[in-house]
């Protein structure tokens, strides 16, 4: 379907800050003059309250996480950078593996289903996931869609 990604995006980040811990913040921003994309929106929806969630748990209190939205030359990225704990550089290649879980969660729950589900979902919109991390830094996820010439 086609629809706006600034007030998808809004309503989103309004359903997801009820879990945020205290202090911390979602940051929205979209660039570009363009706001309409096309994709299946149940699908992108359930991948980015995956990223967001796994953001908001994976980051301490007093942080904030900046959720991007941008389209420029026929193409929308969807990006969410948290300031977190990070993935450790040798566990990274396992991370779209399902039930991975990093060795520095620990205690934090999960089952290591989420970002499976997300890479799945992403291909089904034939679109490109990316992500760059570093332990007690952070961690950045993009998700890449290209949109037709209109
Ligand atoms: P759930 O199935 O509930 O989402 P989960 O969060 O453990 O559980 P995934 O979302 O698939 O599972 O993430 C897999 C693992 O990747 C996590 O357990 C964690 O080790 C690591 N991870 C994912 N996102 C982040 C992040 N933003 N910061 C740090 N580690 C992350
Ligand atoms: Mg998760």
């Amino acid at each position: 379907s086609t629809f706006d990604i600034v007030k998808f995006s809004e309503e989103i980040i309004e359903e997801i800050q009820i879990v945020a811990k205290q202090n911390q913040n979602i940051i929205y921003q979209h660039t570009g003059t363009e706001s309409k994309i096309s994709t299946d929106a149940n699908l992108l929806k359930n991948c980015i309250i995956n990223l967001v969630a796994n953001a908001i748990k994976y980051s301490g209190e007093n942080t904030f996480i900046e959720f991007n939205t941008e389209i420029s030359n026929n193409r929308c990225i969807i990006t969410v950078k948290d300031n977190g704990i990070g993935i450790p550089v040798n566990e990274q290649k396992h991370l779209f593996e399902p039930f991975f879980r990093a060795h520095n969660t620990g205690s934090i729950p999960g089952t290591g289903l989420g970002l499976n589900i997300v890479d799945r979902y992403v291909k089904l919109m034939k679109g490109n996931i990316i992500f760059e991390s570093a332990e007690n830094k952070g961690t950045t996820f993009s998700i890449s869609l290209n949109q037709h010439q209109t």
